[in-house]
């Protein structure tokens, strides 16, 4: 076989359809963030990040910073080992208590990312739950179906967001099989979140396990930023609790908080945690760091909470679309691949404003965008100058405009019981609806670009 052959060709179609990745070559800098080096052509030059997941800008805290000098100075670089040989320091001990605090659970399991404590304990529980079957969100992580997979369990997948197509799903199980409910809090690309009570009424009827990741919540929502369950006070009708260390808690390290034994079981069956190195201490610190810091202070996710409403609305103003939904998350809708790159590269090379541009696989054809990340350490004045760039080169690409549509409350909710009532409402409209009703609760306004849905 000319295995050259096959590997560039399937490079070049990817470069044929516009969604060839391209990384930006960045070097942030601890003080200044949202600013960062760009290395480029071999220039270097200064530029605004708009689109990363460290939320709350935590990887440049002082304490967390501190925390991890102590902990380098003192434990050295890595852990010495896997969690069972030689690798377990105090400093993870310690992490997994204030998780374990953080989610009013009994105990929690550290992992090395998010991806990997998704993989391992869904894979885990799902292979050796006896008969298991899996009830997955449709639109849950590559992480949680690749786990459900490798599982080799029965899995249904019910429609995204939906209690009653959970309902529906889990009465056509036998009664008496084991049932794990999978979903997620708030969607990364759509920023849209999850009915958590809805879904754990209907997972209780059936004697099913609950399954939450809370990767893009942990440290944003919630008085102690343990997330939407936190917020929404859900917290304890959930089995499982999983997030990230890496996103607003600006480390990196994935988690489980649940109760003893189901966490002691995850720890000793799921070979994702038992064969490999465990995380460096210091990582341990600085994210210990982090966690006890956002349990306390408010004004990172104030400050961030003003910066995305204050995005919206200048966004809206210009009639720049963008997807309504009701956390921090601001996808501006593009809708082709290679004029989102194309935008993406404007700003970034006009602006010296770097947003990575989203297109297919991570979300669906026809919906590429560039996804915002407001942080409380972008500056009000950042937003305006983002909003003239952004608007500048909307003109220069011809990309649509929306006409901004100001509802007020009662109209949404009549958008919203519309869709429900009439499912054979034609394609176009039924966007329209989403977009408008799914701001139902919040006070923004909705807006709808023609040329895109
Ligand atoms: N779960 C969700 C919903 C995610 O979006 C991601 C990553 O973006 C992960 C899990 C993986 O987390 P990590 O980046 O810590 O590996």
């Amino acid at each position: 076989m000319d295995y050259s052959a096959f590997f560039n060709s399937a490079l070049d179609s990817l470069r044929l359809e516009g969604r060839y990745r391209i990384f930006a070559e960045i070097e942030r800098i601890a003080g200044s963030f949202p600013k960062a080096r760009y290395h480029h052509g071999g220039r270097v030059r200064d530029v605004i990040v708009w689109c990363s997941n460290d939320y709350l800008g935590m990887g440049q805290n002082d304490k967390v910073r501190a925390a991890m000098h102590r902990s380098i100075d003192l434990s050295g670089a890595g852990a010495g080992g896997t969690r069972n040989i030689a690798g377990t320091n105090h400093s993870h001990v310690l992490l997994e208590r204030e998780l374990a605090d953080l989610h009013g659970k009994q105990a929690a399991l550290l992992f090395g990312s998010g991806y990997v404590s998704n993989w391992a304990a869904l894979s885990t529980l799902a292979a050796k739950l006896p008969d298991c079957v899996v009830f997955s969100d449709a639109g849950n992580h590559a992480s949680m179906i690749e786990g459900i997979r490798h599982s080799r369990a029965e899995y249904k997948i019910f429609r995204h967001n939906n209690p009653n197509d959970l309902e529906r799903c889990l009465s056509e199980i036998e009664p008496d099989r084991a049932k794990l409910v999978a979903f997620e809090s708030v969607y990364s690309m759509d920023g849209d979140i999850a009915p958590i009570a809805e879904l754990c009424d209907v997972a209780e009827r059936h004697g099913a396990l609950t399954y939450l990741d809370e990767v893009h919540a942990v440290g944003l929502y919630g008085r102690r930023g343990a997330g939407i369950a936190e917020r929404d006070g859900v917290m304890d009708r959930l089995t499982i609790i999983q997030g990230t260390l890496g996103k607003a808690f600006g480390v990196v390290g994935g988690y489980i908080a649940s109760s003893t034994p189901v966490v002691d079981f995850v720890r000793s069956f799921a070979s994702g945690f038992i064969f490999t190195t465990a995380l460096p201490p210091m990582l341990a610190a600085g994210a210990l760091a982090s966690v006890r810091h956002l349990k306390e202070s408010q004004w990172e996710r104030k400050a961030q909470q003003d910066r995305v409403r204050l995005l919206r609305d200048r966004l809206d103003d210009r009639g720049i679309p963008h997807k309504s939904n009701p956390s921090h998350i601001v996808p501006v809708m593009v809708g082709d691949p290679t004029l989102c790159r194309t935008v993406s590269n404007r700003l970034l090379d006009d602006y010296d404003i770097y947003i990575q541009p989203i297109n297919y696989p991570t979300v669906p054809r026809g919906t590429e965008r560039l996804r915002i990340t407001p942080s409380p350490l972008h500056s009000r004045a950042d937003v305006e100058i983002l909003v003239e760039a952004l608007d500048e080169v909307w003109d220069q690409t011809s990309l649509p405009r929306t006409r901004t549509i100001r509802l007020t409350k009662p109209q949404r909710v009549a958008a919203h019981a519309l869709l429900a009532k009439e499912p054979a409402i034609c394609r176009g409209c039924r966007t329209i609806l989403q977009m408008v009703g799914g701001a139902i609760g919040g006070d923004q306004s909705s807006n709808v670009a023609p040329g895109l849905v």
